[in-house]
């Protein structure tokens, strides 16, 4: 749509075109496309008033909602940038963010009202704040607020290079870094999207968003939807129950969805008797999936499934494993996260920096227009991953005669036993195929012998048991003996990363107390 050059834009265009659509339907209310301009126009002159200007930073501290959205086109129409904040990290946590980004006003959900007060003790500069109360309007202190403003739209034109969101990467490998994401590389995305004919999305489709509103993965789906003039229906939080909840309720015909959040929907008793018929896409991405995770989606879930790798460096999507690529007859397509998006090129690299040819691993480095502009304050950190236009993902993996491209490890996380490299995906997804298996996390613990010993944790599907024994003998079966674990452990969920990634970091910490791993 080439009247949309910037995000502020999305919101003008549907309220031009689909004025009295609804746009968002949060706790059984719902907001116009028309409402949500008027709204967020209040909302930037108010941002305005209280001295938030062009490059300035927007904190959002509370979770998924329609005030949500108001803060992002709030934000974008007076050129400020937006940062959704992970609401489950700790006070010390959330004060190195604001410390580091230094938003120049903050919109607090009241129920993180405490976090938030500690938070402020701790800063070098106080912040203005406005509460929010989500899910209430007339009641709602933000709207409140908003209300003693002009709905004027303040027509600020954002340069294309100007930063709209400033996203803190999850932490997986590492301290958070703030992401910014740009007004131009988020309209190029959308461009890559466009040219990519397995995107069918349009002003009829009702979007589930239910991933946490701090991770790209929701906040660019959900901008993807509505640049598509597609309704957000909106789930407060990730909660099985909740969301099985929603669909029955509101009749989404796509969702975005990390893969451990198919498997939690999958494994409730509820999902049962849920009505899943009016789902016409899933989109799913943000860590492995398991193939026996994904034939199990692919078997209770009659709709299309589509798979992204991304990174919040990226900007979005880089690969897209197309729905038809999920009925192929050789479901060893299911461990592959697909071929890149129009647009974008990848290449596999050695430790020298030579391209590798075909199906040899190596570490994936990706050239896209959707990329950061770098690491907000850490100029240094970006220049480690980037260079003359190709971001270095930090994850390993090849390309297939058919030019399919498969994701085997983060370097981080791939285990050295024996001089041997071991992948974890390939070790996982042989776990993931016993019956019992509902999700299969390894990594290597010391070894005198070899180094590094593989070890696993096992979460078991509601119902089913197995043994130790059994399931090192089903991988005796089916790998090379060397990437076995030699030990498994039953766990009932795995430690995870704010965005519900698996920490490979935190699962590794007790045995390698005092002693530094080789990778
Ligand atoms: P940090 O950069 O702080 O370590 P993070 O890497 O988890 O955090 P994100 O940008 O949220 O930050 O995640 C990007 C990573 O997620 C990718 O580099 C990749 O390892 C993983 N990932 C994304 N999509 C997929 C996918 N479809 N399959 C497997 N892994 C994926």
């Amino acid at each position: 749509y080439p009247e949309i050059k910037n995000v502020a834009d999305i919101v003008r265009y549907n309220a031009k075109n689909y004025s009295d659509k609804p746009s968002t339907i949060f706790c059984d209310h719902s907001l116009s496309w028309s409402d949500v301009h008027e709204l967020s126009s209040r909302m930037a002159n108010g941002l305005s008033a209280e001295g938030v200007v062009a490059t300035d930073r927007v904190l959002y501290f509370a979770g998924n909602a329609d005030d949500y959205f108001l803060t992002i086109y709030a934000s974008a129409k007076i050129g400020a940038a937006f940062i959704p904040l992970n609401w489950r990290l700790s006070v010390p946590e959330i004060t190195a963010i604001v410390e580091d980004s230094a938003p120049k006003i903050a919109l607090v959900d009241l129920i993180y009202k405490a976090t938030w007060e500690e938070v402020q003790t701790k800063l070098t500069q106080k912040i203005k704040t406005i509460y929010i109360d989500p899910g209430k309007q007339a009641d709602n202190p933000f709207w409140q607020w908003a209300s003693k403003f002009d709905n004027s739209d303040p027509h600020f034109i954002c340069e294309g290079d100007s930063t709209a969101w400033q996203i803190y990467t999850s932490g997986t490998t590492g301290a958070p870094k703030g992401v910014e994401l740009t007004h131009a590389g988020i309209m190029n995305m959308r461009l890559c999207e466009h040219l990519e004919p397995a995107y069918t999305w349009g002003a009829n489709d009702r979007y589930l968003f239910c991933v946490p509103s701090f991770h790209l993965l929701g906040l660019g789906l959900s901008m993807q939807a509505m640049y598509n003039g597609a309704c957000i229906v909106i789930a407060p939080r990730f909660d099985p129950e909740e969301v099985l909840a929603v669909i029955n309720a509101h009749k989404p015909t796509l969702m975005g969805l990390a893969p451990v959040m198919i498997q939690f929907l999958l494994d409730h008793p509820n999902s049962a008797n849920t009505d899943f018929s009016g789902i016409r896409e899933i989109l799913y991405a943000g860590s492995p999936i398991s193939k026996g995770l994904l034939k199990r989606a692919i078997e209770a879930i009659p709709c299309k499934f589509m798979q992204f790798y991304g990174a919040t460096e990226s900007g979005g999507a880089i690969t897209l494993l197309r729905p038809d690529d999920h009925y192929s007859d050789d479901d060893n397509i299911l461990t592959s996260c697909g071929k890149p998006l129009p647009l974008i090129e990848i290449k596999i690299l050695d430790s020298e920096g030579n391209a590798l040819p075909a199906n040899s691993p190596g570490e994936m480095v990706i050239l896209n227009p959707a990329i950061t502009k770098g690491y907000w304050n850490k100029p240094e950190a970006w220049s480690e991953v980037y260079n003359e236009g190709w971001y270095k993902t930090g994850d390993i993996g090849y390309y297939d005669d058919n030019g399919y491209f498969y994701l085997i490890d983060r370097a981080k996380d791939m285990i050295v036993s024996g001089g041997e490299n071991i992948y974890c995906s390939e070790v996982e997804n042989c776990l993931s195929l016993h019956s019992a298996v509902a999700a299969a996390a390894i990594i290597g613990i010391p070894s005198e012998k070899w180094g590094e010993e593989v070890k696993a944790f096992i979460m078991l599907k509601p119902g089913q048991s197995t043994t130790e024994a059994e399931l090192i003998a089903h991988c005796k079966g089916n790998l090379a003996g060397y990437k076995c674990p030699k030990s498994v452990d039953f766990v009932d969920d795995f430690p995870r990363t704010g965005a519900g990634k698996v920490s490979k970091k935190d699962l590794r910490a007790p045995y390698w107390q005092g002693q530094k791993r080789a990778v």
